[in-house]
């Protein structure tokens, strides 16, 4: 699969794996691949890189790569071989069957957070244009959908505050439900440096994380609360600021909306938020909280950064805003070393959400009931569309047990591994009369589908990734699409089979499209990327090199907005039956449902999914190190290996989902964000037993 020896030419593009958007040169030989050197320059990475970029991209052209469209008309049909021409055709011909019988909203879509922003706009454009509905929605709904409601409430716009290089000037750190070490490493070492410098770190995790006591690095606080109760904590944190008399008022006056202040400030003063009370809810020492409080609000700049560990909870959105609520309170806004930070999952999953891939929004945050939004659109794409929101995701599987929902097109995403409660979805993608997924492999939702059609890997793919930073990065092709098609121009055909005609010259002319529709891409060109290197939204006639801080002399909404944050415990409580809370997370060499990862040659990947339990709850249940061991929720079961950690509080088990065998979505449940359905994958009252068989 590699190349060796010198290469011949090089080309710049982008890392398909994590939120950190690392830039590369591909050294070649030909159409080989000799290396990838992370770039000098690259706006998010400066010449850093992790294991997964540099070495894990053999996956590309791994024996299991599908290169052909295929057809089955029932599941437990052998697949059938065909040509693009006559997949096409026939999934558009299923699909106007199906709303010829069942109704216009009875088909939808899904996009994917590894495509790019070209890609994702194809999709979302055929499912409104074409489809005739809204019922699109994108993965990000499974990880930071509530980052971009909580965010828009209270700041305005749905994205992080900061540039990565902003890291670089905080002194205080608060880090929550985030490991950077495994899951964003190039920021982490941005953190650590930051670290050695002599900022502090306040770390909010169950987990006993490698930045909390690592090599060189030593956290000034770590809060390992209880999982579930990170708004209860949030809270906390907010108290000792309001009722010690740290806000920031001069702030607080000129940029926010006083009376939600002053309606927030009288609530959060409330007693039941006093770390001494809450303590019995986190189960963190009150001490700790009013230390760290403390730290954070006299910081000069202080910064928080989070992750998946916010998001994915029942209370993900309430968190999120509460986070803002506490950057305001503090006057952390709007300059270099502060802001409130996600650290995004997946390459493109800022993209993905920019693009207009939720059920109620257009590119760039819009409404679909808003009129004057939506007549832009009719007008550019001549074509009426429907102004109600559509299906999100879970809605989607419900209606198709339900039988409402009969034809569904997923682009590169797994759900049948990676969302919550894997029976669930089973019984959706089951149901379905038409499941077409186009993807780089057979995966484990393609064992449901009727089409299968080939997409490309980032090598083939041309267009862009936008990072969690809001940096959009160019993504150049390195070979020709092994299918012989971009997904891009694959959907396009798709869409004017279906009577909706889609055509682009290029992936650069559907940027084009994207930003003479979408005010904060107005700027945006394949041009520019190519003269700057990258640029960060909003980038438009007021700041047409990008912006890289937001928010600097005023909110995008205009005054900032306190929310009332109040903590409302999760339903998934431990039982007798069910006495551990299990939360999951990835790991350095391992990507998510390890689709890529598990498919290189090039990295020492993890060989399976493991547990990690307290040494007190494996001795309890007799359980020795390396021990196989049955994990039981109250939705299913699945069966892996122990390891003993300290770095687990009792009580909590933790794992990760790479693995297909293992599966550990199996047991997670339905439970989701109040506001957005992010699935609470966080939190699930588990048994663990240890197998009688080895
Ligand atoms: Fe790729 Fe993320 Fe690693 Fe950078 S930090 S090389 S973007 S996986």
């Amino acid at each position: 699969v590699i190349a060796q020896g010198q290469p011949e030419h090089s080309v710049i593009t982008t890392c398909a794996y994590c939120g950190v958007g690392c830039s590369f040169k591909a050294e070649m030989q030909g159409d080989r691949v000799v290396r990838m050197v992370p770039l000098k320059d690259g706006g998010a990475n400066e010449g850093h890189s992790c294991v997964k970029g540099r070495f894990a991209w053999g996956y590309a052209t791994h024996k299991d790569r599908m290169t052909k469209p295929m057809i089955r008309e029932r599941v437990t049909d052998p697949w059938r071989e065909v040509s693009w021409d006559e997949a096409i055709a026939y999934s558009a011909r299923q699909f106007k069957d199906i709303q010829r019988r069942h109704g216009r909203g009875a088909i939808g879509g899904i996009t994917s957070s590894r495509c790019t922003n070209e890609e994702v706009y194809a999709v979302q454009k055929m499912i409104r244009a074409a489809f005739g509905n809204n019922n699109v929605d994108t993965c990000a709904r499974v990880c930071h959908s509530p980052t971009g409601y909580g965010l828009k409430q209270t700041f305005g716009t749905s994205a992080g505050t900061q540039d990565f290089k902003s890291v670089a000037k905080a002194d205080v750190i608060l880090l929550i439900g985030a490991n950077p070490t495994d899951g964003h490493p190039v920021f982490a070492s941005r953190l650590k440096k930051r670290l050695r410098q002599g900022a502090q770190l306040l770390v909010v995790d169950p987990r006993r994380i490698d930045l909390v006591r690592g090599p060189h690095v030593r956290a000034a606080a770590h809060l390992p609360l209880r999982p579930g109760t990170n708004v209860a904590m949030i809270n906390a944190l907010a108290h000792v600021i309001v009722t010690e008399g740290l806000v920031d008022q001069p702030f607080v006056k000129e940029r926010c909306d006083p009376r939600d202040f002053i309606r927030w400030e009288n609530f959060i003063a409330d007693l039941r938020h006093a770390p001494e009370t809450v303590e019995a809810v986190t189960g963190v020492p009150a001490e700790d909280v009013r230390r760290a409080a403390r730290l954070y609000a006299g910081a000069a700049n202080g910064a928080i950064y989070y992750g998946l560990g916010v998001t994915e909870h029942s209370q993900g959105s309430t968190m999120v805003m509460a986070m803002a609520n506490l950057a305001m309170a503090t006057g952390n806004i709007g300059r270099d070393g502060v802001g409130v930070n996600p650290l995004r999952g997946q390459n493109n999953v800022q993209g993905s959400c920019d693009m207009g891939s939720f059920p109620h929004e257009f590119t760039g945050y819009r409404h679909v009931s808003d009129e004057a939004t939506r007549r832009l659109f009719e007008i550019d794409w001549g074509i009426g569309l429907d102004g109600e929101p559509g299906l999100r995701i879970p809605n989607m599987f419900d209606a198709a047990i339900e039988g409402s929902f009969k034809g569904l097109f997923v682009q590169g995403e797994d759900i049948a591994q990676s969302d919550p409660n894997t029976h669930h979805v089973s019984a959706a993608l089951e149901a379905l009369e038409l499941l077409v997924v186009q993807d780089l492999f057979l995966n484990e939702t393609a064992t449901f589908a009727h089409v299968f059609l080939p997409g490309t890997s980032f090598l083939e793919k041309d267009g862009t990734f936008t990072n969690a930073e809001r940096r959009i990065n160019r993504v150049r092709p390195v070979m020709a699409p092994r299918s012989g098609k971009q997904e891009w121009q694959v959907v396009s055909e798709l869409a004017g089979a279906l009577g909706y005609p889609m055509s682009w010259p290029n992936a650069a002319g559907i940027m084009d499209e994207i930003a003479r529709l979408t005010p904060t891409f107005q700027g945006v060109s394949f041009a520019k990327l190519d003269r700057l290197g990258s640029v960060q939204w909003p980038c438009n006639e007021a700041s047409p090199e990008g912006t890289p801080i937001m928010h600097r002399d005023g909110f995008v909404r205009g005054k900032g907005r306190f929310m009332i944050t109040e903590f409302v415990p999760t339903e998934e409580r431990a039982s007798r039956f069910f006495p551990l809370i299990l939360t999951t997370g990835r790991i350095l060499s391992q990507y998510n449902v390890g689709a890529q990862t598990r498919r290189t040659d090039n990295v020492q990947w993890h060989p399976e999914d493991l547990l990690e339990i307290h040494p007190h709850d494996a001795e309890e249940r007799g359980i020795r190190d390396g021990d196989s061991v049955s994990l039981a929720s109250r939705v299913g079961a699945t069966s892996l290996r122990a390891v003993i950690s300290e770095r687990m509080p009792q009580g909590v088990v933790y794992t990760t989902f790479h693995h297909p065998i293992t599966g550990a979505n199996v047991v997670t449940t339905d439970y989701s964000d109040w506001a957005t359905n992010c699935p609470e994958y966080k939190v699930t009252a588990v048994q663990v037993t240890r197998s009688n068989h080895p």
